[in-house]
């Protein structure tokens, strides 16, 4: 049997479903299913992913593949009633691209793609007006010499070539706009845009609409692996080799007079979640329009109108004259379309991201997927879906990705604060919310300058656009903030602002944008590159200068102690924790080294201290001076003096730690850098540090160079401080106890765990283990008083992993320190990397930064031999990680995989990772 490379919809025939997404690319599945379900749809067909991924494997297309094309195309003139290049009834096509996942406008799409000089009489004669006709026709032709033939302006500051003639035409007809010129002037554009072609590619415009066709399918499959397209699937952790499916189709149009529209819509609020349906659409416009955002569209539902027009201060007259909803312009086909929202999301079960078309009368379908959401969106309606009874706690922890969660988390303004900014009338002016929160910073105008200057270190940027394209994407990914003057709730802007989780206010039509002058104007005035800028992308408001943010409702309620109301942040935020915390086995510990950072960590949900890193606390104004002369001593007993100095102040250290963390365990890591990080920098600092100390800069000055190492990273660090200084330890060690006991006597649950660093062989831990027992015993001797605490190491050397059945005889506990794990297993300098993994991510040696997510084909595997030979010795050792992965989703999901028992991260990410553990358990 041949292989199918080409499957039909529309009409009763359909040949996929909405399972078939990672072969006919999720456009294609979903206009099969739509067409199974009765929903109008107009006929077309689709050319599979595996296409893609052959012309780029083979450098061509499967044999066979052009007859069943042609089948294809058979299979749309009969349900149509039209026939390809026919010059009676010609039948026009539209030839996308659609990929497993959508990536919204990174690929190619060319429209009317049939017409030539003979077809579009054709088109006139099956009753299409001249106008349209040669509308549809030189829109075909500059969008066929765009994507297809490249003629498009060739650097940031050129024109469009196409745009350049249009105007030369309108200017000629003494007219602005492209709706004041006649049949005759389109056909004029028509000509003139084909001579361009010529004049820049050397050959005519093809005329033939079968070679037409391959040209667009052509290049839909190259769109795949444009700069953006690659950038864009980097950023969103998309692999190359899925490839994208093509989706030729029956045109139906928007644009044929005022009994036509197109549109876009959500089946609920995809910024904020609420179950509310809205859209928005045009009269008289091809689909294009709405979203490019060429024309601000209107709204779909009445509510929304009415809204809108109040934020904008536009009468309800004029409001119904000028802005009327759908919902009053065609009653009957808003009803039939709410009427197919409800379908759809009683089919799929989640929120539907629709486009449709209005031809005369009639309504089609032309697009249904799983809507794209924000953060609190996400939330919301996971939530609202499981009391609705449409999908249990699980599938809507499925629903949120654990990352969304950070938007939750994201600052607002200050009330008071915006206040201020209010009464000074710093309020520019008001565009549409795109993307929620609050975001401040300088104005940039290119997306260049903003990834440029966040680069740099002269951030936080706001991107100011007339519009955004796909070519911005790095700028706005770089930026806090994007703000268009152009545009509605489902432009590009709008779009990918929501899905990176940025600020974004669009469609802001008030402003004045002058690139070439560097300047934003609004309401009289005026702000230059650099200057600051405010979005509230919760309510679409544009403020000059600098308004302070604070942190958002969820950590409000969290950390202050605010009411949360039943539809607030809060409470989905809550009920969804709450399922996650129900479901997921792994525990959630907090990386903290002070008792605020514990507080706020056991708000976000952390049981426990995964690590505290002591170093940290060395570094404090009123101790630096004491551990510099702890470390330029030269014999013990002087090492010992500054160690007495330094042992009660860490106690109290502790003590607040343990009382922060009462009820949990808490692990303390013993010393780990080395040394010298800890000394001034720069014969000053020495000099003053002498003085300080009463003693002979000169010989501080030696002792500093002599601690000087090549390798420090490798060097005298770790638990090979207290090899050579076990003064150290025991110091460290006994301010735990003593402040163990202290918070004991006080009622407080203290359950202490020592860690030791940098172990590599089971004989340091012994040695380590020693001191540790004996400053217990000895203080427990002292105070009369015994608190339980375990004793473990951190396993972060291969040779630690190697032999961790060794280790885990003196061990009570592994705790992975990925990080170094990383570094010494990938011989990848934790410091000196970043100067070549871009690179490497680049040219996809690795899929993803190992520092950030876990390298799990490679170090994974040493997690893996520790934790099954630290098991063999110690069947009950408790084992946990607390590298940076522990906040990482994947990593976190290969944790539960191989059994630790908890991840411990930063507290902001706990929320973070408690939703990844129970979608790890429930995987
Ligand atoms: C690690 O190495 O993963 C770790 C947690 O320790 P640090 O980052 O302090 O070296
Ligand atoms: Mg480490």
């Amino acid at each position: 049997m041949t292989q199918s490379y080409v499957y039909r919809f529309g009409g009763a025939d359909s040949e996929g479903n909405a399972a078939m997404k990672n072969l006919l690319g999720g456009k294609g599945a979903n206009l099969a299913e739509m067409s199974s379900l009765g929903i109008p749809v107009p006929a077309g067909f689709t050319i599979t992913t595996e296409v893609c991924t052959r012309y780029y494997e083979q450098g061509a297309y499967p044999t066979g593949l052009d007859a069943q094309v042609d089948k294809g195309i058979a299979h749309i003139e009969k349900i149509m009633g039209a026939t390809f290049g026919s010059t009676e009834n010609p039948l026009l096509i539209s030839v996308r691209s659609g990929a497993r996942v959508s990536m919204p406008g990174m690929m190619d799409t060319v429209l009317n793609l049939g017409l030539n000089d003979i077809t579009v009489e054709g088109l006139i004669s099956s009753g299409g007006d001249k106008r349209f006709a040669y509308d549809s026709y030189r829109r075909f032709v500059q969008m066929y010499g765009d994507v297809v033939l490249e003629v498009r302006a060739q650097s940031k500051t050129d024109h469009d070539p196409f745009e350049e003639v249009m105007d030369e035409v309108k200017a000629k007809k003494g007219v602005t706009e492209d709706l004041d010129l006649g049949w005759e002037d389109l056909k004029e554009l028509v000509a003139r845009y084909k001579t361009l072609i010529k004049t820049r590619t050397g050959k005519p415009f093809p005329e033939d609409p079968r070679e037409q066709l391959w040209g667009a399918v052509g290049a839909v499959f190259s769109s795949w692996m444009t700069d953006r397209a690659i950038a864009y699937r980097k950023m969103n952790n998309i692999p190359g080799d899925w490839g994208t499916a093509v989706n030729v189709q029956a045109m139906v149009y928007g644009n044929m007079g005022s009994d036509c529209a197109t549109g876009v819509g959500f089946t609920r609020d995809s910024a904020t979640g609420e179950n509310r349906k809205n859209g928005e659409y045009l009269v008289n416009a091809q689909g294009e329009d709405v979203v490019a955002g060429i024309r601000t569209p209107l709204q779909i539902t009445l509510a929304d109108s009415r809204s809108t027009a109040a934020n904008a201060n536009i009468s309800e007259e004029m409001r119904r004259e000028k802005f009327a909803s759908l919902e009053e312009a065609m009653p009957d086909n808003f009803a039939e379309l709410m009427a197919i929202y409800d379908r759809l999301e009683d089919h799929y079960g989640d929120m539907q991201d629709v486009e449709f078309t209005i031809q005369k009368g009639k309504l089609w379908m032309l697009q249904t997927r799983t809507g794209k959401r924000t953060g609190f969106a996400a939330c919301r309606i996971a939530v609202d879906m499981v009391e609705e009874g449409r999908i249990d706690s699980s599938e809507a922890l499925r629903r949120v990705e654990p990352e969304q969660l950070n938007q939750l988390l994201r600052p607002v303004f200050d009330p008071e604060a915006k206040k201020t900014a209010l009464i000074e009338h710093r309020n520019l002016a008001r565009g549409l919310p795109a993307g929620p929160g609050a975001a401040t910073g300088k104005i940039v105008f290119h997306a260049e300058d903003a990834e440029e200057w966040v680069a740099r270190g002269k951030g936080p940027v706001i991107l100011v656009r007339i519009e955004t394209s796909p070519e911005d994407i790095r700028g706005m990914d770089a930026a806090d903030g994007i703000l268009t003057k152009l545009g509605g709730m489902t432009s590009h802007a709008a779009l990918v602002a929501r899905q990176m989780g940025k600020v974004c206010v669009a469609g802001c039509g008030a402003l004045e944008i002058d690139y070439k002058a560097g300047t934003l104007t609004s309401g009289g005035m005026v702000l230059n590159e650099g200057d600051w800028l405010s979005l509230d992308g919760f309510v679409g408001e544009v403020l000059a200068g600098r308004v302070e943010t604070r942190p958002s409702e969820v950590l409000q309620v969290l950390f202050d102690g605010a009411a949360a109301s039943d539809d607030s942040v809060y409470t989905y935020y809550n009920k969804l924790m709450t399922w996650a915390d129900e479901v997921r086995t792994l525990e959630i510990r907090t990386n903290a080294d002070q008792p605020d950072q514990a507080e706020q960590a056991r708000a976000f949900g952390a049981k426990g201290i995964g690590l505290c890193r002591t170093e940290h606390m060395f570094f404090g104004e009123d101790r630096i001076t004491a551990v510099r002369q702890m470390i330029l001593s030269d014999s013990r007993e002087e090492r010992q003096v500054a160690l007495d100095k330094l042992l009660p102040m860490q106690r109290a250290d502790f003590e607040g730690i343990f009382t922060a963390m009462d009820g949990y365990p808490v692990t303390i890591r013993t010393l780990d850098p080395p040394l010298h990080e800890f000394l001034p920098h720069g014969d000053e600092a020495v000099e003053a540090l002498a003085v300080e100390l009463g003693a002979d800069a000169q010989k501080l000055k030696d002792k500093a160079e002599s601690l000087h190492e090549f390798n420090p990273m490798l060097g005298h660090r770790g638990c090979r401080l207290g090899i050579t200084y076990p003064e150290i330890t025991t110091m460290q060690a006994r301010a735990i106890f003593e402040a163990a006991v202290a918070v004991a006597k006080k009622g407080v649950d203290v359950q202490p765990e020592i860690m030791i660093p940098l172990v590599g062989h089971v004989k340091e831990l012994a040695i380590q283990k020693a001191l540790v027992v004996a400053a217990a015993d000895k203080v427990f001797a002292e105070t009369g008083t015994k608190v339980d605490y375990l004793l473990g190491t951190m396993i972060e050397l291969p040779r630690a992993a190697l032999t961790a059945d060794e280790i885990a005889t003196e061990a009570q506990f592994f705790s992975f320190g990925t990080n170094d794990l990383t570094q010494t297993a990938m011989g990848l300098s934790r410091d000196d990397s970043g100067r070549f993994l871009p690179d490497y991510l680049e040219q996809n040696i690795y899929a993803a930064d190992p520092f950030q997510s876990l390298d799990i084909s490679g170090v994974g595997q040493l997690v893996k031999i520790a934790v099954d030979k630290g098991r063999a010795t110690r069947p009950d050792i408790k084992l946990g990680i607390c590298g940076e992965h522990g906040g990482d989703p994947a990593s976190i999901t290969f944790f539960h995989q191989v059994g630790l028992r908890y991840v411990s991260c930063s507290p902001p990410r706990v929320p973070i990772a408690r939703l990844a553990a129970a979608r790890a358990a429930l995987d």
